[in-house]
């Protein structure tokens, strides 16, 4: 009888990390525009609630646990500079997103997720460092998809608000791999998963 075998048993990691489910509180910011429909997001609740509950799945394999804090629903500022964002194919003007964002309903102390309704397939999503993820109700294949393409979108931008940045395309499919050919991309390493639990356990974006 074999009762373990050498390779078989579980790498131990040097960090002291009990394991356990980590919950962050994160609130919606809902854009609406009544003169640009890329900044017109229809989400209802229930639908912003179906969407993380996807995005739960594809967290669980690394213990995090998002939660909706609140739902707001606020005007785009600046619509002419998202139709810049959009016309530069390049992607190169994403950053310029942030002059779209109200900061009133700001929570500091916490993550914020602006949604747009459609980034028009330059990028899928944009991370503004220490501060926010601009995530969008459709896909960069313009599907409004919220257990597919649209969780998994917002799940890899929350996964650089936790620390991780870009890896290579591979046939498993990792979370953090960008502009691969399409295919379901939802796996983190063990390693993605030690540098995202630290970041979460400090309680703010990266
Ligand atoms: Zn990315």
């Amino acid at each position: 009888m074999i009762l373990a075998a050498c390779g078989d048993a579980a790498p131990t990691s040097p960090e002291p990390d009990e394991g356990g489910a980590i919950q962050l509180e994160v609130r919606f910011h809902l854009l609406q525009s009544s003169v640009l429909d890329a900044l017109d997001v229809t989400l209802t609740d229930a639908e912003v609630g179906e969407l993380v509950q996807s995005l739960n799945e594809i967290w669980a394999q690394a213990g995090v646990v998002w939660q909706i804090e609140q739902i707001v629903r606020e005007p785009a500022l600046n619509p002419d500079v998202f139709r810049e964002v959009l016309n530069d194919r390049t992607g190169s003007r994403t950053s310029l997103v942030a002059a779209v964002l109200p900061d009133e309903n700001l929570r500091p102390d916490i993550w914020n997720v602006f949604l747009v309704r459609d980034f028009g397939g330059v990028v899928g999503g944009v991370y503004l460092p220490s501060r926010v993820v601009v995530s969008a109700e459709l896909d960069p294949e313009g599907n409004r998809d919220l257990s597919g393409g649209t969780a998994r979108i917002l799940a890899h931008e929350l996964g650089h608000s936790l620390g991780l940045g870009h890896v290579p395309c591979t046939a498993a499919g990792n979370l953090m791999a960008a502009g691969c050919p399409r295919g379901t991309r939802t796996l983190l390493e063990p390693g993605q998963i030690q540098i995202a639990r630290q970041q979460a356990k400090k309680g703010h974006p990266f």
